[in-house]
């Protein structure tokens, strides 16, 4: 077997691409609203929603974000999507697979991950698409399928570049997903939760095609 090294600090360590200590400094997010991820305050044991998701809920039913967009977890997914470095990916979606064992060890396990998809002409010119690279350890770990069950119709514009209601308005009706989908409890997965945009409207394609559940994994929320 080879040797591991730890992506961040060079060491050598056993198990994954991250050592002990490198893991542990982290900005893992510990209280978080259930449903958007965003971080709250540790009042109690269980911190239950944040005030906007009381008035507008997002159409997935929970979001897990293991981490916070900080370093340096920004600069592992900056790699892991435009530096065509895959090792990132599976060591965030190895300690992404924790975060979900330990957020919601209550919850009902879904029954597959459907990566958050890009058009195939970005796909094209990238090579690989880094929410698949996230969701295939992840599936790893839970010992569930990926099923790249959703596609991307329209190659909009990326929502870094938009302001709020272009964002929305970007992605409305951009993702299709598969009749497979029907019936089935699923989690999406994605890099970075920011609004929320993208996950609302890949959630509402799975819905649309018949999902029974959707929940949402993300690597890092901004
Ligand atoms: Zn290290
Ligand atoms: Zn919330």
């Amino acid at each position: 077997m080879l040797p591991h090294h730890c992506i961040l600090c060079g060491a050598l360590c056993t198990g994954r691409d991250l050592c002990a200590g490198c893991a542990r400094d982290l900005p893992w997010i510990r209280d978080a609203c259930r449903r958007c991820a965003t971080p709250l305050p540790a009042l109690s044991l269980d911190p239950g929603e944040c005030g906007p998701c009381l008035r507008r809920p997002p159409p997935q039913s929970a979001t897990v974000a293991a981490f916070a967009y900080a370093f340096p977890v920004d600069r592992l997914l900056l790699k892991l999507k435009f530096g065509n470095s895959l090792p990132p990916g599976r060591v965030l979606g190895e300690l992404l697979a924790i975060a979900v064992r330990s957020t919601a060890p209550t919850l009902e396990c879904p029954e597959a991950i459907v990566p958050v998809p890009l058009h195939p002409k970005r796909l094209r010119e990238r090579g690989y698409n880094q929410a698949l690279e996230l969701a295939r350890p992840v599936a790893r770990a839970l010992r569930i399928p990926v099923l790249r069950a959703c596609r991307r119709t329209r190659n909009t514009p990326p929502q870094s570049t938009l302001a709020g209601p272009e964002r929305r308005r970007n992605l409305k009706d951009a993702f299709v997903a598969e009749p497979q989908v029907a019936g089935l409890h699923l989690a999406v997965v994605d890099d970075v939760y920011t609004t929320g945009n993208t996950i609302a409207a890949v959630t509402r394609a799975l819905y649309r095609a018949g999902a029974a559940s959707v929940v949402a994994w993300c690597v890092a929320r901004a």
